[in-house]
């Protein structure tokens, strides 16, 4: 049988196709036709709201029987669902007539025609996953079915098929896109939509944390509020012994830094080495000079006292 082989090819083209034929409500007979006389390929929408997620059987049982109520033209009811293939929202292919079937989808071309359909309406874009599979049941149709004639060229939106005599329409809305990229470019552009469902992807891998190592916190003069304290290894000294050996380091640090600091030292260089020069450097003069260094380095006296002092100290 030829759709068991063509729903074959369609899945050896990487689709998930499912057969629902036999699960779609029927009424009374139709017309065959061989599949020699199978010439172009209509795209449709089916004019219904496509959300996010639904039950897509259910739709096609709902489609097929409105199909067999609808009176298409002096009392004539539908022998069942109108669409060949239908793609849902996630790409998934549903396999709903023989292509031997003729139905009633474009008008007076019905007899040469064959209809895909996708879910959706007037201004839905197709999904990524629906274009992904437009294209690949395309080129199924057109490339690997020696069967019949209908090739590249001969994909149509529904709407397209006025110039075959076909009924007016604005099916298939922004689907016509498809068959316009395919015949022409042999291409649906399904880059161009969104997915519906991204793509499973496998979880991200943490990236390595590369924060900077933290700066240590400065020592706030007057804490407003007691920092928790982090567990730590237990000190040796107490705690007000260690804030003041950090106070003193801080002094020291900021005396090495400081301007005064140099000045003073250099000026006591200069005093040691005037001294020598003078040929007056006793031991106790080299005493008293470095006393009055010391003193100012760590004392708080000015530069002007320091200088009195160790020109002092020279005499
Ligand atoms: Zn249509």
């Amino acid at each position: 049988m030829f759709t068991e082989d063509l729903i074959q090819r369609l899945r050896d083209n990487g689709l998930n196709v499912r057969d629902i034929r036999g699960l779609l409500p029927r009424n009374g007979t139709w017309m065959l036709r061989p599949l020699s006389a199978i010439k172009r390929i209509a795209v449709h929408y089916d004019a219904e709201n496509r959300p996010h997620a639904y039950d897509s059987l259910e739709r096609y049982k709902n489609e097929a029987q409105y199909h067999i109520n609808k009176d298409w033209g002096g009392g004539a009811h539908g022998d069942g669902i109108m669409y060949h293939i239908i793609v849902d929202n996630v790409g998934d292919v549903f396999f709903c007539r023989d292509f031997e079937d003729v139905t009633w989808h474009v008008g007076n071309p019905n007899y040469s025609a064959v209809a895909v359909k996708f879910d959706g309406t007037e201004g839905q874009e197709p999904t990524r996953e629906q274009a992904e599979s437009a294209q690949k049941v395309f080129e199924v149709l057109c490339y690997r079915c020696p069967e019949f004639p209908a090739l590249q060229g001969d994909l149509w939106g529904h709407r397209e098929f006025v110039q075959f005599g076909g009924n007016s329409t604005a099916c298939p809305g922004l689907f016509i896109e498809l068959p316009i990229g395919y015949r022409d470019n042999r291409d649906t552009n399904a880059d161009r939509y969104p997915y519906d469902y991204p793509p499973a992807q496998p979880a991200p891998i943490p990236e390595p944390q590369l924060e900077p190592v933290p700066e240590p916190e400065p020592v706030p003069e007057s804490p407003i509020e007691e920092p928790i304290p982090e567990p730590q290894e237990p000190s040796v000294q107490p705690i007000e012994n260690n804030i003041e050996v950090s106070m003193l380091l801080t002094k020291i640090k900021s005396l090495l830094g400081s301007l005064r600091f140099w000045i003073v030292t250099l000026t006591y260089i200069v005093a040691i080495l005037s001294a020598i020069a003078a040929g007056g450097l006793t031991l106790e003069v080299f005493f008293k000079i470095t006393q009055i260094w010391l003193g100012a380095v760590v004392g708080i006296g000015t530069l002007d006292s320091i200088s009195e002092k160790l020109g002092a100290a020279k005499k």
